[in-house]
């Protein structure tokens, strides 16, 4: 006795997407201009209106298993989003629903979760590390986060550590020259500018710190 006891956490999958479609609204100006500065400026609007719907098919299932909700949520960025980062990231989620089945968003299920999520963006678009995509931020996450659990943390702190490094390697990006998607048109014009998909899923995986819940 005395010693505190560690809370155990699992993850809303609901509060995740509000957090991710809070913030992604909120940076949506941010995401357009770098889409602007590289791609065709479409990207803030393109993440807004996905998350909105992911939100509001969301609200009308009833259907409460996690890996089931995180299916529908991909499904919705889908048949919602027209540029590459609906497909992407819809494939994405999908693929993090059916990995997870039934069981819990908990430390092991996120890192099953989101190793599936970046095989299925990677499968899909192609994309190797250093290629200035989106899979700059979402490798080094799931890279962090598996590290710091298996090293014993806190679902919490393993959490903050995965939006560290994806945030660390949307910045990274910067001097990269784009070797897939529409940026890669530009060749060596792409350098010295921020990619705006590793930067929208550096928001998405920050997100998850915030749908953080106790485990029942
Ligand atoms: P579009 O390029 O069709 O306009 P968006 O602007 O919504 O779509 O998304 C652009 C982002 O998508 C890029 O910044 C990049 O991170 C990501 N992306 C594009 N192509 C790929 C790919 N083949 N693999 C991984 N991510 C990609
Ligand atoms: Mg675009």
């Amino acid at each position: 006795m005395g010693t505190p006891i560690a809370v155990d956490h699992v993850l809303s999958v609901d509060d995740w997407m509000n957090g991710s479609a809070a913030a992604i609204e909120a940076e949506a100006d941010h995401l357009t201009q770098l889409d602007s500065a590289i791609g065709d400026g479409d990207h803030g609007v393109n993440m807004t209106r996905g998350m909105r719907a992911v939100l509001a098919a969301l609200a009308e299932s009833e259907d409460g298993a996690a890996g089931k909700r995180l299916i529908l949520a991909g499904k919705t960025l889908v048949s919602t989003v027209g540029g590459a980062s609906g497909p992407l990231w819809g494939t994405a989620l999908r693929r993090a629903g059916r990995a997870l089945g039934d069981g819990q968003l908990d430390g092991p299920g996120l890192v099953a979760a989101l190793d599936a999520a970046l095989a299925g963006v990677q499968e899909l678009g192609a994309a190797e590390p250093g290629d200035k995509t989106m899979v700059d931020a979402l490798g080094p996450a799931v890279a962090a986060l598996r590290e710091r659990l298996d090293a014993g943390d806190a679902l919490a702190d393993a959490v903050a550590a995965a939006a560290d490094a994806a945030e660390e390697g949307a910045r990274a990006t910067t001097p990269l020259q784009a070797r897939k998607g529409r940026a890669s048109y530009l060749g060596e014009r792409s350098v010295g500018h921020q990619d705006p998909g590793a930067t929208s899923t550096a928001l998405i995986v920050r997100a998850l710190g915030r749908a953080l819940v106790p485990a029942s």
